[in-house]
């Protein structure tokens, strides 16, 4: 798999560090399990981020952290990061899905009881625990359709499995992760062919511009 887009490096920091947000950090792990660049990246943040602990051992800090930290380093990533407590399901394992984001969902990918919320546009909220800020859903969009140009009121970041689309950014295909600005604006242009799915985690809701998508907003949530 070639992958043209990755995450930022804000992404990936507070992903090594344990501070990005759960739905977030499913997304981040998901892209990380199908990119070697990305996985280096949080692994070296993460070895960082574990000897600058042990040097400033006299500041106070959660004795906890540092353990959790620890036992980060030595145990295989990404899988084992986000402690959700759930199980992995059967069909993960013979999906090609990612395990962080198999993890999340109670069906393959063909069997998503998908949730028709405009024409060409379907999602379905994947689970989170109560401790998340952020929603983790899956999207998909119809071959060949635009979406309307919109902004993005808080972090989003999202990862496509399937299809592929361009906007402004570029053409983002199964692998790449879209990690914008927050103030980014952009119009994607599902390729024809095939339908486009992806896995998006955001923190806030996405603000459109314009009547038809202020109408979209709230029925996409995206
Ligand atoms: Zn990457
Ligand atoms: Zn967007």
């Amino acid at each position: 798999m070639i992958i043209h887009h990755h995450l930022d490096d804000a992404t990936l920091l507070a992903y090594a560090s344990g501070t990005l947000d759960e739905a977030l950090s499913v997304a981040a792990a998901s892209h990380a399990a199908m990119c070697d660049e990305c996985l280096s990246k949080i692994r070296t943040a993460e070895a960082i981020g574990g000897s600058v602990l042990e040097e400033i051992d006299e500041t106070p800090m959660d004795a906890g952290a540092l353990d959790a930290l620890l036992e980060r380093l030595d145990g295989p990533l990404p899988d084992n990061v986000i402690a959700t407590g759930r199980s992995l399901p059967s069909h993960a394992i013979k999906s090609d899905l990612p395990l962080p984001l198999a993890r999340h969902m109670d069906w393959p990918l063909d069997e998503v009881p998908w949730r028709k919320v405009a024409p060409g546009i379907s999602v379905c909220d994947l689970p989170v625990s109560d401790q998340a800020n952020g929603q983790l859903k899956l999207l998909k969009i119809a071959a060949g359709k635009a979406l309307p140009e919109h902004g993005h009121g808080g972090t989003e970041l999202t990862l496509i499995l399937k299809g592929a689309y361009s906007d402004e950014f570029g053409r983002f295909a199964a692998g790449d992760a879209a990690d914008h600005d927050v103030d980014a604006e952009h119009k994607p242009i599902v390729e024809p062919g095939e339908d486009c799915i992806c896995v998006i985690a955001t923190e806030a809701p996405t603000k459109f511009k314009g009547l038809v998508s202020r109408i979209l907003q709230p029925i996409v949530g995206i």
